[in-house]
């Protein structure tokens, strides 16, 4: 195979070309805006799906091989490109569970993963940063989770690419594909055509947009969340903390993020000052130290929503050598390092790491994952 057109430089494009560009594919990526600045930029990086136990088999499964393969993924990246990614295992520190604990623990136990009950005073100890909620307050603490920083991921992804010999064509929008009977190829851009052997779409939450002018799309929606991070110092918080669907995420020069919302606003990125209030209440709530320091930064991403947080994954039934890898809702980062492996895999005609088949654009997923449904009800 000689050459891959991809579309889309967020964290999907760009493990794909990596991938491509190591197997001594030639790869173009075509972006509209600049490598790594959507959901990719703006994401917590949390290498877990937040409540594990209430996922899918599948998604499952992509997110395991991802925290198993991720460590040495990222230091290979951090060493070509210079930039570090922030790989940290700060571990996951669970509040408020109660309600699924059985499901959780269930699920914890089944798929090998380390979950400890911990008293109040233990919670203390693990996370001393944390509010006093009281000597009976229970927490769930899972070690061997990890976290990447996202800006630093992507840019470290973008050098890494480049060194590599990948092509970005930054500020060049996808506008249509180039056709010869049923198949792809090219792709017609706003700066002019491009042709290949296959097109890759990764075009995140924009990808249904640009695809349904030619072919049946399942939903994928944009799902905005906004986030803030506090300019604080090391040791306020180390341990990534999870409450009430809110976390706080420590970084390594001791910033903390706190997110997210969900918000179902078409491709709307404004942030707002109630939900900059709220954010805060929610940090001062879980960790009271925050008070102490300024919000340095808010800001808002697109999550490529889709149905039921499983990726879609290969190629297109309708248009031949047109493959999809799009609709990783909530967990682009801690999946998506598998799906570019099984999109990889597919398109080079490799044993696939996993099996393919609940990620295809089945007819099944095409018709009923296509229908109105609302994502609010979807996760
Ligand atoms: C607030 C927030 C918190 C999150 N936290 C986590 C987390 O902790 N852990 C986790 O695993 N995931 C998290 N996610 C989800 C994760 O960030 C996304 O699932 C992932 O980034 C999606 O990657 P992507 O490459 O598909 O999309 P994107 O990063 O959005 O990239 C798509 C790219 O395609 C380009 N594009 C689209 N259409 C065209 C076109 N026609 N022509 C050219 N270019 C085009 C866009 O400009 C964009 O750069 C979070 C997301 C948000 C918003």
């Amino acid at each position: 195979m000689n050459k891959i057109l991809i579309i889309g430089a967020g964290i999907i494009g760009m493990l794909t070309a990596r991938l491509l560009c190591k197997a001594g594919v030639s790869v173009t990526i075509i972006e509209q805006g600049y490598a790594g600045q959507e959901s990719s930029w703006a994401g917590g990086g949390i290498i877990s799906p937040l409540y594990p136990w209430r996922y899918s088999d599948p998604v499952t499964s992509l997110a395991q091989w991802g925290q198993q393969h991720y460590p040495d993924v990222l230091a290979d990246i951090h060493l070509n490109s210079g930039i570090d990614p922030e790989y940290i295992q700060s571990g996951l520190l669970y509040l408020d569970i109660e309600d699924e604990l059985e499901q959780a623990v269930k699920w914890e136990k089944n798929h090998a993963y380390d979950f400890a009950a911990l008293s109040g005073e233990q919670l203390k100890a693990v996370e001393p940063g944390l509010a006093s909620f009281g000597d009976d307050k229970k927490g769930w603490f899972t070690q061997s989770i990890a976290q990447v920083r996202n800006p630093r991921l992507v840019r470290a992804l973008r050098e890494d690419l480049l060194r590599l010999g990948v092509t970005i064509e930054q500020q060049t929008q996808a506008v249509s594909f180039i056709t010869r009977g049923e198949k792809v190829t090219g792709i017609e851009t706003d700066k002019g055509s491009f042709t290949g052997d296959k097109v890759v779409v990764a075009g995140g939450a924009w990808s249904a947009r640009l695809l349904e002018q030619w072919v049946r799309v399942p939903k994928i929606a944009p799902v905005k969340g906004q986030m803030i991070v506090f300019k604080a110092e090391p040791g306020v918080v180390s341990r990534i903390v999870l409450s009430q669907g809110r976390y706080v995420i420590p970084r390594k020069d001791g910033r903390v993020v706190l997110g997210s919302t969900l918000e179902f606003n078409d491709f709307d990125k404004t942030t707002t000052d109630d939900v900059l209030q709220e954010l805060k209440q929610e940090a001062y709530r879980i960790i009271p130290a925050l008070k102490n320091y300024p919000v340095e930064k808010q800001w808002a991403g697109l999550r490529p929503g889709s149905i039921d947080g499983v990726p879609y994954i290969g190629e297109h039934p309708e248009l031949k050598n047109l493959y999809l890898n799009a609709g990783h809702f909530r967990n682009g980062v801690v999946i998506g390092l598998a799906s570019c492996q099984l999109l990889v895999n597919q398109l080079l005609g490799q044993e696939t790491i996993v099996d393919p088949t609940p990620y295809l654009l089945s007819e099944e997923r095409l018709v009923n994952d296509s229908k109105e449904i609302d994502l609010r009800r979807a996760i």
